[in-house]
């Protein structure tokens, strides 16, 4: 599971970007489903089983990125953002353009600490003066590598074991969450209804994948799979309620509510699961951050969604933290979730 979490989060797919991701999520469904599809899109729908209910579980597959904006007289990079970032975690970062010629290596660079006023020391960085170094010495250099604006960019960082069970990496956002969905089409046997696994597209740029998929799959319960917040020093008490190892998220609100607003009846049901089977869970209410079930609840004449997430400490940067236990625990209780019907 580990080795298949390490292709997942080392493999490159912004927003928008998804095919590397996509032929993964595909290559891995078609081992254990009936059916798999790409829609118009770009979503990957995997079904397994047939007849009523209809569950689509959902995990999207993009992470943040960047994709180039325009290449300078001088061959350094300037880009966009595509996803929500706090500006400092790009400083300094190593990064993979993906162009037409293959991958080229970058890092995001900044003006020496000896040379800084001491003002300009304590200001946070902004995205907006970061630039990318290729090594190139000219346009014509950065143009020869096959950098051209509208390439994507993503961090390149590899995959690595922490203590115990706890990994790190980039896009646990929402790579874990593929995961699950290969895992539970691998283990559930002959469900007595139609199990759609989904990796969704863009959903870091406005939760639009999910939302085409639900349309076309119209199921009649939705299961989103994420990340949610992590235990870690520097935050109040009252601001992430969750910690590593105590088992996956349930969330019955995200974001205020602008989100996310977690069917009663379906939470009732996996906690009362999770309760007779010893498995750990932990539930939260957040105000701030959406999942796919934020726009999946809400398509067509609505579909009663749940989303179970996965803690995770320092999201939407290169350097994510998870623990496999919860993992583990997230894919048992989704599977007796789908066995109960
Ligand atoms: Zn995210």
């Amino acid at each position: 599971m580990k080795d298949l979490l390490k292709k997942l989060s080392e493999a490159h797919g912004a927003s928008g970007y998804e095919e590397n991701i996509a032929k993964i999520m595909v290559e891995e469904l078609s081992k254990y489903s009936e059916s798999v599809e790409i829609d118009k899109i770009g979503n990957v729908i995997a079904r397994k089983g047939s007849g009523d209910p209809k569950i689509m579980l959902a995990a999207h597959m993009d992470e943040i990125g960047f994709v180039v904006q325009h290449i300078d007289a001088k061959g350094f990079i300037w880009f966009i953002l595509i996803g929500g970032f706090y500006d400092p975690t790009i400083f300094n970062a190593r990064v993979l353009i993906h162009t037409s010629k293959g991958d080229v290596c970058g890092v995001v660079g900044s003006k020496p600490p000896h040379l800084m006023e001491e003002e300009e020391k304590t200001k946070p960085v902004k995205w907006k003066e970061l630039f990318i170094d290729v090594g190139a010495n000219s346009k014509l250099d950065a143009e020869n590598l096959g950098i051209s604006v509208g390439d994507s960019i993503t961090f390149d960082q590899e995959f690595r074991m922490l203590d115990r069970d706890t990994v790190t990496g980039k896009s646990m956002d929402n790579r874990v969450g593929c995961l699950m969905l290969i895992e539970v089409m691998k283990r559930i046997n002959n469900p007595k209804c139609s199990v759609y696994a989904v990796a969704t597209v863009q959903e870091e740029v406005g939760l639009k994948g999910a939302r085409v998929a639900a349309a076309k799959i119209k199921p009649d319960y939705g299961v989103v799979l994420d990340v949610s917040f992590g235990d870690q020093p520097g935050v109040k008490e009252r601001e992430i309620t969750t910690a590593l190892g105590k088992g996956p998220i349930i969330t019955y609100i995200e974001a205020n509510g602008r989100g996310l607003m977690a069917d009663p009846k379906m939470c009732k049901k996996i906690i009362d699961i999770a309760k007779a089977n010893n498995i750990p869970y932990q539930a939260e209410v957040t105000y701030g951050g959406m999942t796919d079930a934020a726009i999946m609840y809400i398509t067509g004449e609505g579909i009663p969604c749940i989303s179970l997430g996965i803690p995770t400490r320092y999201i939407h940067s290169p350097v994510e933290v998870l623990d496999i236990d919860d993992v583990k625990a997230g894919i048992f209780l989704l599977i007796k979730f789908l066995e109960s019907f």
